[in-house]
């Protein structure tokens, strides 16, 4: 596969509008981001008094022609909320540029491969060079990293992989070309120091990438959706009347106040009213909500306000049990004991027999 560099830049908004970027481009099907960049703040290009903004850089490898992956990004800019106006320096939520593709030189009429602003602004160049400095700029002649030094007058300031004054130069760290979520490595590798660990020892090293990846992962929820998940499975199901019960479905969530797992089974039934839903849907729905930080009452209430959304249904009973490890590492409660929470609606709520019916059905 063909090693793509794709430029990232944001000035609104544009710490969640970057991770958000990431995000998409590292879940998209037909992209591995292999290496991710610092993140830089520049001064806007001829645009006096709009926000500064935050670049980044990703290496991608990809089947995709250019203009293939083209359509990609402009795809992710547009659910991000990227206009394309006529003002090319208004300030913008998210630009994703190809600005290179293996050693093609191409003018597809309007727009080029590399991208001109590889070899004109530091911006662009010094992300660039941090996932491929030994890649070959194909006009140009030079490696990424040769380039990157030419255009580097300053302007451009790379955050230290933090908001914060990071206490360890990102520099030290330049073996680690992989960057997650450069802004949440910053504050790990901070919590780290702060902890009385030394971030640089070999077993800790990489543990910041990690520890972002892994959250990425457990809180992917906040960028799912239930429509999406649910993507037209539900099915109209004329006098299907009976309850339809899934229960043992295994969740894992962490606890909003502590950031640290919550996990068990949830039960989740419904009555339906014409309207039935794929079985495995509903477990897709406990972990759109789980992977988020949550409090375990608001998981078992937002399972039952999607479901009832979506079906209409005469009722709908959600049980969940977790165990909280801030409660059991900390000896606050009995090792063994469980949190029971429950959401009641409509006939569940209304009808006691219905409600001990299902009762009893999760209890077996
Ligand atoms: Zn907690």
């Amino acid at each position: 596969m063909i090693p793509v560099v794709v430029g990232l830049g944001s000035n609104i908004d544009p710490e969640r509008h970057l991770a958000a970027a990431l995000r998409r481009l590292r879940n998209h099907p037909d992209l591995g981001v292999v290496a991710t960049s610092r993140i830089y703040r520049s001064k806007p290009v001829g645009a006096p008094g709009t926000p500064d903004f935050l670049n980044a850089a990703v290496l991608v490898r990809t089947d995709l022609s250019p203009p293939e992956l083209r359509r990609v990004l402009r795809g992710i800019e547009a659910d991000l909320g990227r206009i394309r106006g006529p003002d090319p320096n208004a300030p913008r939520t998210i630009d994703l540029d190809l600005l290179l593709h293996g050693d093609l030189v191409e003018d597809f009429g309007g727009w080029e491969v590399p991208d001109p602003n590889l070899a004109r602004h530091p911006h662009v160049a010094l992300p660039a060079a941090d996932v491929a400095p030994e890649l070959r700029h194909p006009i140009e002649g030079t490696t990424l990293e040769e380039l990157a030094r030419r255009l580097d007058d300053g302007s451009v300031i790379p955050m230290g992989v933090s908001t914060n004054p990071d206490p360890f130069e990102a520099a030290d760290f330049d073996d680690v070309r992989d960057y997650a979520a450069p802004v949440i490595e910053g504050s790990i590798r901070s919590l780290l120091a702060e902890l009385g660990e030394d971030p640089k020892r070999e077993g800790l090293r990489r543990t910041p990438l990690r520890v972002a990846k892994a959250l990425e992962f457990l809180t992917s929820g906040y960028d799912a959706t239930v429509a999406e998940v649910v993507n037209d499975a539900v099915f109209d199901a004329e006098g299907a009347e009976e309850m339809v019960l899934v229960k043992n479905i295994e969740y894992y969530s962490l606890c909003e106040h502590h950031l640290l797992p919550f996990f068990g089974k949830a039960a989740v039934a419904y009555l339906p009213k014409g309207k039935i839903i794929g079985l495995s849907k509903i477990a897709r729905i406990v972990d759109v909500f789980a992977r988020r930080l949550q409090v375990q009452e608001r998981l078992t209430n937002q399972i039952a306000d999607a479901l009832t959304e979506i079906l209409d249904p005469h009722g709908v009973a959600v049980v969940i049990e977790g165990r909280h490890l801030c409660m059991m590492m900390r000896g606050v409660q009995k090792q063994d004991s469980a949190m029971v929470t429950s959401a009641m609606r409509g006939t569940f709520k209304e009808d006691a027999r219905t409600r001990s019916e299902f009762l009893d059905l999760v209890r077996d």
